[in-house]
């Protein structure tokens, strides 16, 4: 069994069997026999299966996020906005069905169409930060498109996942279209990656595990795509409203308690702007409350276990220079207060590796160029923000940034219906939008010949 435990105090709260191999290859045989019926059902009836679905989730909106609040340490706000997500993304595609269109394209001799065709069993695997949300990006369009699913929840995390498999059934997704089994990653994910009847994985988690996937699926070329690390750059310059800009950050890098691949935990500030910037930083940072996940006033969680407090926890290991920290319970749980280092270098080893945790680096900065070089100085590429009262910069600074996903005078990054995805060892392919649904479907090309014999 997986004994599965609240990181708020670090007791077991529920237990569920733990899947193997065994099990990655029954789900996998379910979903094959379950794809040539689900891609066949007629578009309408798969987007009123979706659309149901998205209802059921809706119907059961509370429970899901107080499971995933106590499960992942979440504040229960932030566990309903997720789940509002889910449904909306759930709704989202579920429109795809009818509007997954091909081509004609003119050529002699006859006609030339295009269809976008499903890939057959995909393998789905998530990490522990934001469960049932990355879940529905990957299933939503997944099935939409008319594949069948096997998905592998983190070991830490599958309660959401379970329910939804549940959600789904009830809702009527016919048998062994969507697959739960909730393993380890080194054996279910492992299986998933290797097995000759998988024709695509989809994953997110960190680079280091994305680059073995990567190579893992090479052996029967499956399909990829992977949303990895991120150390991600929120630029602000003086010119830019500073106040609003301070309060912000915080939320950008400490929301999830860092354990967020968009986190912006490297902010840039251009030092004419600087002791402004710190000032209202500070009492920001001060006020946020950390707390028990069920309090409606909290505004940040534990970490997500004891060994990623200790990966957290070194990087304090050196000694840089901590300008001020927040407030955090004692224990029992696994909690680490909000932190701020200033003044930093981008060479220093908090501001090159993800930390995944509420430690943000200050580096400062001169002019446009100097921002850009420091922003762009990174092996990541995910997302990140750029702060200025000048329209021409904030956008020609965008263009500049070797990153997948930019917000000006905002630190937003994710919205359903625009496009997910990382730069450089970030990842490859996109999420959500239109563009997620390329990634579920092969293009097929069919002539036919019209010329009189
Ligand atoms: P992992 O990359 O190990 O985990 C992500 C998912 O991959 C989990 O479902 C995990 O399963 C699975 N997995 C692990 N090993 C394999 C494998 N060999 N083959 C297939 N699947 C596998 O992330 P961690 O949980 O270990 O977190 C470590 C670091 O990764 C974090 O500190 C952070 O820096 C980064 N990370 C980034 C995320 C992002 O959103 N981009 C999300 C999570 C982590 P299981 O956990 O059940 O073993």
């Amino acid at each position: 069994m997986i004994e599965v435990t609240e990181p708020a105090n670090a007791e077991v709260m529920a237990e569920v069997p733990r899947a193997g191999a065994e099990e990655v290859d029954e789900a996998v045989a379910r979903a094959k026999r379950a794809f040539p019926g689900w891609r066949d059902v007629a578009p309408a009836e798969r987007s009123a299966i979706l659309r149901t679905l998205a209802d059921g989730i809706e119907d059961q909106l509370e429970e899901l996020a107080v499971l995933e609040a106590r499960n992942a340490g979440k504040p229960i706000g932030d566990a309903r906005g997720e789940m509002a997500m889910v449904v909306e993304c759930f709704r989202y595609y579920a429109g795809a069905p009818e509007r997954l269109l091909g081509q004609t394209i003119p050529v002699a001799g006859g006609v030339d169409m295009t269809f976008r065709e499903p890939l057959g069993v995909v393998g789905l695997i998530v990490p522990w930060n934001f469960p049932l949300v990355i879940t529905s990006w990957k299933t939503a369009p997944a099935l939409a498109a008319g594949n069948t699913v096997v998905l592998k929840p983190a070991e830490l995390t599958p309660l959401t996942a379970l329910k939804l498999e549940r959600i789904g059934i009830e809702a009527g997704l016919p048998e062994g279209v969507l697959n739960v089994v909730a393993g380890p990653g080194s054996v279910c994910g492992q299986r998933l990656v290797e097995h000759p009847d998988v024709a695509k994985i989809a994953f997110t988690g960190s680079t280091e595990v994305g680059r073995g996937i990567a190579a893992g699926a090479a052996q029967t070329i499956k399909r990829v795509t992977l949303e990895l690390g991120g150390k991600s750059a929120n630029i602000v310059f003086a010119d830019a409203d500073i106040e609003a800009a301070a309060q912000s950050a915080p939320f950008a890098v400490f929301g999830n308690s860092g354990q967020d691949c968009c986190a912006r935990s490297r902010i840039l500030v251009e030092r004419a702007g600087m002791d402004e910037f710190m000032a209202a930083l500070e009492s920001t940072v001060k006020s946020m409350v950390v707390g028990d996940p069920l309090d409606e006033r909290t505004q940040m969680g534990p970490l997500i276990s004891a060994s990623h407090l200790e990966t957290v926890s070194s990087f304090l290991d050196d000694d840089p220079p901590v300008a001020f920290r927040g407030s955090a319970p004692d224990g029992p749980g696994y909690w680490f207060p909000p932190t701020i280092l200033a003044p930093m270098s981008n060479d220093d080893r908090a501001s090159r590796e993800e930390i995944f945790g509420p430690i943000a680096s200050v580096i400062p900065f001169d002019g446009e160029a100097e921002a850009v070089a420091i922003a762009n100085d990174t092996i990541y590429g995910l997302s990140g923000s750029v702060w200025s009262g000048d329209g021409g910069r904030a956008l020609r600074v965008a263009r500049a940034l070797e990153t997948g996903v930019i917000s000006i005078n905002s630190n937003s990054s994710v919205r359903v219906s625009t496009p997910f995805g990382g730069f450089k060892q970030s990842g490859v392919g996109r999420e959500l939008g239109p563009d997620a649904l390329e990634h579920y479907t092969d293009v097929k090309n069919v002539f036919y010949y019209t010329e009189e014999s």
